[in-house]
């Protein structure tokens, strides 16, 4: 007698990148609490997966997570990839049954938004399971309930980000660029970032500005391909602010530049330091640099820009 296995479940599974901010201007903080944004996003080819499976109906949301430094992810109704299910199966009618998996390949709580592009990543891959066919600017809509951040990982590449970040325009961006990462265990909470932004601001040792012509020398060196000319146009308000609150990462930030990086900075709101370098080896090199000093907890290389959330 032949035994038929059982069918697999349906299964769809979505690749959404990890980002960096090549600029962040920080305008002063306006009525509703929030700093209005200018930011140039790029998406890195750090990548989530997400694999979305179908289950019985009423048997709920469920979450699994592997991937370096899986351990510090939540695994409830807190995680963005969670949320994100809910609010789209919500939006479209339906019950929320799906099995999601996360791989995960961006640091987490690294500023690079690895939370985000799972979230990004679920709302591609539930609405493909479940059917619903929503319009690529309702994911957006959608998104950007979820977090400032995730409407750039559907969008991916290059883009100028305005608001909270989740105003987007895409932005041209010519060939690779490569990059290295120096992650830190110990992450820095981005509200207390802004919260000694502000402080400082009140000193008077910075101006707040969000002005979108102060990167002009960037978005050329972008238009370019340009390294070489991107390096010393990277920018972060919020630099100064997490080396004041974090201090070892001015060494993390020495030993990049001391190994002939482009341009090395403060990712976002940290901890993560990003170094602009002239090749993939140039970029293993610093890694490599950083480790043997003791200047990170891990070290990443990796190019961009990258697509944004995508069926694989
Ligand atoms: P942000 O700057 O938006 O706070 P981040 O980019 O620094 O985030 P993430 O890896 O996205 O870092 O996550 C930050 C925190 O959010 C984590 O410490 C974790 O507690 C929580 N979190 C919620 N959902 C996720 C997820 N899917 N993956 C990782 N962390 C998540």
């Amino acid at each position: 007698m032949t035994r038929l296995a059982a069918a697999p479940s349906p299964s769809v599974r979505v690749r959404a990148p990890g980002k960096i901010n090549l600029s962040l201007r920080v305008g002063p903080v306006a009525d509703d609490g929030y700093h209005p944004l200018v930011t140039v996003f790029q998406a890195v080819a750090l990548v989530e997966e997400v694999t979305a499976t179908q289950v019985a109906e009423g048997a709920g949301i469920s979450l699994t997570v592997d991937g370096p430094q899986s351990g510090r992810v939540p695994l409830d109704a807190s995680n963005l990839a969670w949320r994100a299910a809910e609010l789209l199966a919500r939006e479209v009618g339906l019950a929320p049954d799906v099995a999601l998996h996360l791989a995960k390949g961006v640091p987490v709580a690294g500023g690079m938004a690895g939370g985000s592009a799972d979230a990004a990543a679920t709302l591609v891959a539930c609405d493909a399971l479940w059917g619903a066919g929503l319009p690529r600017a309702e994911l957006h809509r959608l998104a950007a309930i979820l977090g400032s951040d995730v409407p750039f990982a559907l969008l991916g590449h290059t883009a100028v980000g305005t608001g909270r970040g989740h105003l987007l325009t895409p932005a041209m961006s010519r060939g690779e660029f490569h990059w290295a990462f120096a992650t830190r265990d110990e992450g820095l909470s981005t509200p207390a970032v802004y919260g000694r932004y502000d402080e400082l601001a009140a000193t008077g040792a910075l101006v707040p500005s969000a002005d979108p012509a102060q990167d002009t020398a960037l978005m050329q060196a972008l238009r370019a391909g340009d390294p070489t000319a991107l390096g010393p146009a990277l920018h972060n308000d919020l630099e100064a602010a997490a080396l004041d609150l974090r201090p070892e990462l001015e060494r993390t930030l020495e030993i990049a530049r001391n190994g002939g990086a482009l341009g090395a900075m403060v990712s976002g709101s940290g901890p993560t330091v990003a170094a602009l370098a002239r090749s993939r080896q140039h970029a293993l090199a610093i890694a490599a640099t950083w480790t043997a000093e003791g200047a990170a907890d891990a070290v990443w290389c990796t190019t961009g820009p990258a697509a944004g959330a995508r069926l694989l």
